[in-house]
């Protein structure tokens, strides 16, 4: 299944896709990442997400199935988080029934294209006129800026780990420090709790 998140991409890049959907959104072009979404549903004209991130082995799948992708695993935008595939869809406002065309004319990818350009996204020409990455930037950009972002996860997630770890061991710590305090001398905690009950035991009777 494809990834349909923009949480997959990285930040930089998600913060156009975002501001590219809004435009559309403002445009009065529906976006949603499925089908079954009830405004896509509603619309003559829709945008549906059909791809963000894509990992090098699904990369090479579609590279061996032909046809779907000139590039192999790692020489895909997709693969660092840094393009986005839509497709424009039709809806029936009667039946509610939505479907992909795959063979959209000019006017509709043109009006996809209007608000693609605003937010410095670029496609490419004659063949892949529905995917888009950043304007002007290197795979090898991309990858880069790919990879220090999975750096910063990796060490944000290890750094919370770390205080985690420490904040129960220091909880542990208290919670002793407390029974130290809390236990009489030469008693148990258990015998506190019976000297407790016999006590309670008296009172009522
Ligand atoms: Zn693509």
């Amino acid at each position: 299944m494809p990834d349909r998140s923009l949480g997959s991409l990285t930040p930089k890049f998600r913060k156009c896709v975002n501001a590219f959907i809004r435009s559309l959104e403002a445009a009065g072009i529906p976006v949603a990442d499925s089908t079954r979404d009830k405004r896509l549903q509603k619309a003559e004209f829709g945008v549906l997400i059909t791809e963000t991130f894509r990992s090098v082995e699904r990369q090479n799948e579609l590279y061996d199935q032909g046809g779907v992708t000139r590039v192999r695993g790692g020489g895909s935008y997709h693969n660092y988080g840094c393009a986005v595939d839509v497709a424009i869809t039709h809806g029936d406002p009667e039946t509610g029934e939505c479907v992909i065309d795959w063979t959209p004319r000019p006017v509709y990818v043109f009006a996809v294209h209007e608000q693609a350009t605003k937010h410095g996204l670029s496609w490419i020409f004659g063949w892949d006129e529905l995917h888009f990455r950043p304007a002007g930037k290197l795979l090898a950009e991309c990858r880069a800026e790919y990879e220090k972002w999975q750096a910063r996860k990796a060490s944000k997630t290890e750094m919370a780990k770390r205080f985690k770890t420490a904040r129960v061991t220091a909880k542990k710590a208290s919670v002793r420090l407390r029974e130290a305090r809390t236990v009489p001398e030469g008693g148990s905690k258990l015998k506190l709790r019976r000297q407790n009950v016999e006590k309670r035991k008296g009172e009522k009777g």
